[in-house]
């Protein structure tokens, strides 16, 4: 394949890219925009097997059967609940990829293009450098991601006295070792950066709290795709070029508006060393004011006299896996001249768009589903607010108590609507760590059980009223 063509099926990868991205901006035009990530991706593997620098197939068609089996068993068994740390550790082998061919380019640069061995060309020592440091970063810092998302290290902000001093030294000390290595290119100087780069890594993300960690998986997944762009510049393809910056780019713009959603400044969430431990979280101390119990037969019963009910949906319909339940109660409810629809908080669950896929993989019409802008303002004239399995997007400490670790973070105003019914296995805490004070306000009822196994109750009875 001539340069000229593998250029332009190059562009036309990146094309699809771009739609890819498009595409995954509405969850209704999601699965169309999946399919040109799929087209893109394969055009842009085909076009490389056919490049004439490749001689040999063995290797690279072994490892990419290899990690096609891993990728796809990984993908059938993973839960729902555990993506968040999965794409957490997918971000640290790209990390890591990029400080490998950082790595090869240094001992063989020939094959890059890019000198020969101790005379390297100094923009190309420059490339080397940053791939390597935002790869080592990247891997790092999302192995600690995953570590504590995965619960194997504590979710709770690690802070210690002096840690921006710290941090701030290392990375002066970084500079510096570029510039030395720039102009020595001493092949232990390129090490020396990579291993600071691996610590800093893990600096930044331990001090950082489980609340977070969404913003921070955006943030890896935009330093992933800033070092897949370093990869680009070393070795000279301009595909590797423009997916890296599009990955880099929305990853940041998404956690811009993660952090717009949490009210909440970049800045504040790196240095913040905010949240709490989740499995700490779950049993936090649980106040001892009394509450109002009710059972799902009573939720039904107010349900079906309700003109209007806002369903809340949050992590523990995700571990319940209710979406499907929920979708026929409503389906009932609907059938019965209720007006429902779903509100979305921008971080219900663990990882963006959570509760959205959940939903649409219920087959609930996108048309019912409203972002927190476009439903806040309607709680107040709601009847009943049914929050399943969610807890802190609801709590109204973000909004009274400047001393929590959500305040600032917008919240669902529930609290509005005539009758909040919450359903939650108990009255522990959600994953900040933060009791809930609507659990024992007057127009809370709890229905403490599975929240599927209470769909489910709350569907025959329904059914049987009618
Ligand atoms: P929360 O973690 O605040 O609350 C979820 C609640 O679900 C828990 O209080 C738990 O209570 C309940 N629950 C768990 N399992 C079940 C079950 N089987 N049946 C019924 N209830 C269950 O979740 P929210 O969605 O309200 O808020 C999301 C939180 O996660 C925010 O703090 C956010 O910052 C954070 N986060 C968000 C990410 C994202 O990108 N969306 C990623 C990572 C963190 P109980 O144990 O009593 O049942």
């Amino acid at each position: 394949m001539t340069p000229t063509i593998s250029t332009l099926l190059y562009l036309v990868a990146a094309v699809c890219f771009v739609m890819a991205l498009r595409g995954l901006s509405s969850a209704a035009t999601s699965r169309n925009g999946n399919l040109y990530g799929i087209c893109g991706m394969v055009i842009a593997i085909l076009t490389t097997l056919l490049s004439p620098a490749i001689t040999k197939y063995t290797g690279i068609i072994g490892g990419i059967a290899l990690g096609g089996i891993i990728g796809a068993i990984i993908a059938k068994k993973i839960k729902m609940t555990a993506l968040p740390q999965l794409v957490a550790a997918f971000h640290s082998l790209v990390g890591l990829a990029a400080v490998f061919v950082a790595g090869s380019a240094l001992y063989n640069p020939k094959a890059f293009g890019i000198g020969a061995v101790d005379a390297i060309y100094t923009a190309s020592l420059v490339e080397m450098s940053l791939g390597t440091i935002i790869g080592a970063i990247t891997f790092s810092g999302s192995i600690i991601a995953f570590g504590k998302l995965q619960g194997l290290i504590s979710g709770r902000p690690l802070v210690y006295k002096g840690q921006h001093i710290i941090n701030a030294a290392l990375g002066i000390g970084l500079i510096a070792l570029v510039v030395f290595f720039t102009v020595n290119q001493h092949h232990s100087i390129f090490w020396i950066i990579t291993a600071v780069s691996l610590l800093l890594g893990i600096l930044l993300i331990l001090p950082i709290g489980g609340a977070d960690m969404p913003v921070v998986i955006s943030m890896l997944n935009s330093y992933s795709g800033w070092a897949a762009a370093g990869i680009g510049f070393t070795l000279n393809n301009h595909l590797l070029l423009i997916t890296g910056a599009l990955v880099g780019a929305s990853g940041a713009i998404l956690s811009y508006i993660m952090c717009k959603g949490m009210n909440r400044s970049i800045i504040n969430v790196i240095l913040g060393g905010f949240g709490t431990d989740p499995a700490e979280a779950s049993t936090a101390a649980v106040s001892d004011k009394p509450v109002k119990l009710s059972s799902a037969e009573d939720a039904a019963y107010m349900m079906s006299n309700a003109r209007s009910v806002i369903i809340v949906p949050g992590y523990g319909m995700a571990v319940a896996q209710a979406q499907h339940s929920l979708r026929e109660m409503v389906d009932v409810l609907k059938s019965q001249g209720v007006k429902v629809r779903y509100a979305i908080h921008p971080v219900a669950g663990r990882m963006p768009g959570h509760m959205n896929v959940l939903l649409a993989e219920a087959n609930v019409p996108y048309d019912d589903v409203l972002e927190l802008d476009d439903i806040n303002s309607d709680f107040g004239a709601t009847d009943v607010a049914f929050v399943i399995g969610a807890n802190d997007i609801t709590n109204p400490a973000a909004k009274t108590n400047a001393a929590s670790p959500i305040y600032g973070m917008p919240i669902l105003d529930v609290e509005r609507a005539q009758t909040v019914f919450f359903v939650k296995r108990s009255l522990a805490s959600g994953y900040a760590g933060v009791d809930n004070e609507l659990f024992y306000r007057d127009n809370t009822m709890m229905v403490l059980g599975d929240a599927k196994k209470v769909c489910e109750i709350l569907v025959k009875s329904l059914k049987g009223s009618h």
